[in-house]
């Protein structure tokens, strides 16, 4: 007997007759002699519903009260597919995070797993009930309901998978896997057998939003395989892996994009030490992360800073810099939320020259100006206006022969 955890997205309990459609799924592999846990999201939409009406009640809604709102979608599908699987003829019982419970800190709004006590959940598994848990949410240690972050749930599931030992993950979502791009945006887009969890992680952390960041790094630190599958389809899926010799070969396994980022701009501050620390630190302290950071050759003593963060942080990284802008003198600080990170993603990288300017010259012949560029040894990113990243994804999957036709190519 194996034990599955299963995800479902958004989209996959969209409305009652596709959780239906998920409690058939869930019968099946209980069926088939499996202990189940299932994970949910909320109804498709419904946490951006929930942020909408957090941010009418308040210019900026954060802390236990936001967590407590946008985390009710999950109470509403995990109740009903309970509600399914119980008219089905199985048993089965719905899970809070905190009934679980999945303990987290108490950063609200991006709250990190601490631990999770699997006593309660296997105690119903052994005795043939289907857990059914919320994901996205846990409690921190003062009994306060947190959120995962956007996406949260992959991360719910993974991190329960390690703490009950499963055998496997599975996270059904709305593609039939994972991609070398965005299957909605690339029609050429082509469906990887496997992934690393190195490149996984890259590609989750630079925008590919079918696995949640943090759910690609809890598989990969208690190495739980994960199969990403589509709810609507039989297809096999992508498995996220330890990686193997084949894998290695591949110089780019993917584009990604990320639009969800802004960029600010400090101008002209006076170039001395501390500078930097003392901008960055009410960032921190708020919580918010900076992602990609470019200083400029000073002249004159004077140097321009640039940076990005998350569009839901924009507003207030922008009022922040602007107060300690105020303080060190600088001459002026410039936002603009219109931007987009495009990147190349690939391990074989490592041991590849070349990609950098190849990706630099395919964005140069669409006149698609490079605002940003940052490296790791396994991605190149750059930032573009964001009206551009649609043609910048294509032309780079092209360019990089990833598209369908040129595989079959190759094997032909
Ligand atoms: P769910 O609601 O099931 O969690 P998400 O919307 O969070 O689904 O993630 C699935 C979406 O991720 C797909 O619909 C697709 O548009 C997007 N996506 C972005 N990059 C990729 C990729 N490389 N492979 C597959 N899907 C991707
Ligand atoms: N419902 C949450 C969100 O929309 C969590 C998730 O879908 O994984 O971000
Ligand atoms: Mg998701």
């Amino acid at each position: 007997m194996a034990l599955i955890v299963q995800k479902y997205g958004g989209t996959s309990v969209g409305n009652v007759e596709r959780i239906k459609n998920v409690a058939r799924r869930v019968v099946g592999t209980y069926k088939n002699g499996n202990q189940v846990v299932v994970v949910l999201s909320a109804m498709s939409g419904e946490t951006n519903r929930l942020v909408a009406l957090a941010h009418e009640a308040s210019e900026f809604p954060i802390g236990r009260e936001y967590d407590l709102v946008v985390s009710t979608g999950e109470q509403v599908t995990i109740g009903l597919l309970a509600l399914a699987l119980k008219e089905m003829g199985l048993k089965a019982k719905s899970f809070l995070g905190h009934q679980v419970p999945i303990v987290t800190d108490s950063q609200f709004g991006s709250a990190r797993i601490e631990s999770i006590d699997g006593k309660n959940i296997m105690k119903e598994l052994d005795a043939g009930v289907i857990a059914v848990v919320a994901g996205f949410q846990g409690v921190d240690s003062e009994d306060n309901i947190t959120t995962l972050g956007r996406g949260g749930s992959d991360t719910t599931a993974v991190a329960l998978a390690a703490a009950l030992k499963a055998d496997l993950c599975e996270i059904y979502t709305d593609v039939e896997g994972v991609y070398t791009t965005d299957p909605n945006i690339c029609q050429d887009a082509r469906k990887l057998k496997k992934i690393s969890y190195d490149e996984m992680l890259e590609m989750a952390s630079l925008g590919a939003k079918v696995l949640q960041t943090r759910s690609v790094e809890f598989a990969r630190k208690y190495n739980i395989p994960v199969m990403v599958r589509s709810s609507f389809s039989n297809a096999d899926g992508t498995l996220v892996c330890k990686e193997d010799k084949e894998m290695e070969k591949v110089v780019v396994s993917g584009i990604t994009y990320n639009k969800n980022e802004a960029k600010i701009s400090v101008l002209r501050v006076p170039d001395r030490p501390g500078i930097a620390a003392k901008l960055f630190r009410p960032l921190t302290e708020a919580g918010i992360n900076v992602d990609m950071i470019v200083q400029n050759i000073s002249h004159d003593a004077l140097t321009d800073l640039t940076f990005t963060v998350a569009n839901s942080d924009y507003k207030r990284a922008l009022k922040l810099v602007s107060e300690t802008a105020g303080e060190i003198e600088a001459q002026d600080v410039k936002g603009d939320p219109n931007i987009a990170k495009v990147s190349i993603v690939g391990a074989g990288m490592r041991s590849h020259a070349g990609i950098a300017s190849k990706t630099f010259e395919v964005l140069a012949g669409e006149g698609i100006n490079i605002q940003m560029i940052s490296t790791s040894e396994i991605k190149i990113s750059c930032v573009v206006d964001e009206k551009y990243t649609e043609l910048a994804v294509r032309v780079l999957h092209e360019a990089f022969g990833l598209g369908k036709e040129e595989i079959e190519e190759e094997k032909g």
